[in-house]
């Protein structure tokens, strides 16, 4: 990808980059060209001739005034997305309660942005989202990484005694957690939410200040019944913010948009850090055509959310271990030797995850074709 041309453009300069970088590599999952990608938990199935035509027509009539800038507030597809999250949670909330950017990665950022920075600290409990640290490092916020127990629950006495200990400005809660697909009970939230109300970093005046407490639900339309979304628990908890994505369960992974749902003060907080029209006018207009057809895609949810029920007992009729999962993966295991069996389901052409703990891998869920493929490919590899 580099040329010699470029490499001799560049030469002979030392570059200032910031010292704990050095030799550091992007984040990503290996995107190798296989059959049966199962690897960063994508949706399986591409949007419908419907959808991509409704996309097409809203992007091209944004396309008309592209020599403007965008709504910078996007008030309509903030709208939208209170919509969308009333009909799937239950939970009614305002346009001014909800928060966008590229992707849900970037909502919480801006996140770190607002609240952390030199001298404060973020938390969040191990094994999860290997992304977490890095919103850390990119905003100079220390990185405090408390641990879930051998079953990958949270010990909510552990988590109490991490946030007396540091004093927070934010913590970060998966759940569905990812990589190991379980979800937090509500009370867990509750319990670690009371004691962030003032369990963050002293404020100038000698007071304490709230730890902002993130659940980032970004699997949370896969949730088994009866594991509610923490969405129902903003209305008493004005320092909560609950991050969701369209990447996953809405099959836009390609759309980059997430968002969060939280106070307006702390919604007001994120609008002084983000930069100024960060979500372009084509992607305002396609997450917005997507919306619209929001039915179609909640019932493909219902399929993949039958699809992992089944791929689980599955998996545990084989003897083999796996997390319980309220999310569109599973964590399978445990193997003495993990990489051997990544590399013999590589070979039958299945991409899978090798991350968390040693020994587990990650399959997402994929198309019932790509599970059968992924079965059949496992059997071989583990000689059963
Ligand atoms: C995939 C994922 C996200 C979403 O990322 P986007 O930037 O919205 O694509 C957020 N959190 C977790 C834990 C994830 O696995």
């Amino acid at each position: 990808m580099i040329t010699p041309a470029a490499r001799r453009r560049t030469a002979g300069a030392r570059l200032p980059l910031r010292s704990g970088l050095e030799g550091l590599e992007p984040y990503g999952a290996p995107q190798l060209d296989v059959p049966v990608l199962l690897n960063v938990n994508e949706n399986p199935y591409p949007p419908s001739q419907a959808v991509v035509e409704d996309i097409a027509d809203a992007v091209a009539k944004a396309a008309g005034g592209l020599n403007r800038y965008p709504d910078r507030d996007f008030a309509e597809l903030r709208a939208e997305l209170a919509e969308y999250l009333r009909v799937e949670s239950g939970v009614t909330l305002s346009a001014g309660e909800i928060w966008a950017a590229n992707g849900s990665n970037e909502v919480m950022l801006h996140l770190l942005q607002a609240y952390g920075g030199p001298g404060r600290a973020a938390l969040s409990f191990a094994p999860t989202y290997s992304m977490y640290p890095e919103y850390a490092r990119d905003t100079i916020t220390e990185w405090i990484t408390g641990r879930r127990e051998e079953d990958f629950t949270l010990d909510v006495t552990h988590a109490l005694d991490q946030i007396a200990a540091h004093r927070p400005s934010v913590i970060l809660l998966a759940s569905p957690n990812n990589p190991t697909g379980t979800a937090l009970p509500l009370e867990t939230v509750e319990s670690i939410a009371d004691a962030a109300r003032d369990g963050g970093p002293i404020g100038p005046d000698g007071a304490p200040t709230a730890a902002v407490v993130v659940v980032d639900e970004a699997y949370g339309e896969f949730r088994r019944d009866g594991t509610p979304s923490a969405l129902t628990l903003l209305e008493r908890h004005p320092h909560l913010a609950v991050a969701r994505t369209m990447s996953k369960a809405f099959g836009m992974a390609g759309l980059r948009l997430g968002y969060l749902a939280a106070a307006p003060a702390l919604i007001d907080h994120l609008r002084i850090v983000r930069l100024p029209y960060h979500l372009s006018a084509v992607t305002q207009a396609a997450a917005l055509a997507a919306l619209r057809h929001r039915e179609e895609l909640m019932q493909q949810v219902a399929s993949l959310r039958e699809e992992r029920d089944g791929l689980v007992t599955w998996l545990r009729d084989r003897g083999l271990r796996v997390a319980d999962s309220d999310a569109n993966f599973v964590l399978f295991g445990v193997f003495p030797h993990r990489d051997q069996v990544w590399n013999g389901l590589l070979e039958r052409g299945v991409l899978v995850r090798e991350v968390g703990p040693a020994g587990w891998l990650r399959a997402s869920v994929g198309t019932p074709e790509e599970t059968a493929a992924f079965k059949a490919a496992l059997e071989e590899v583990l000689g059963s």
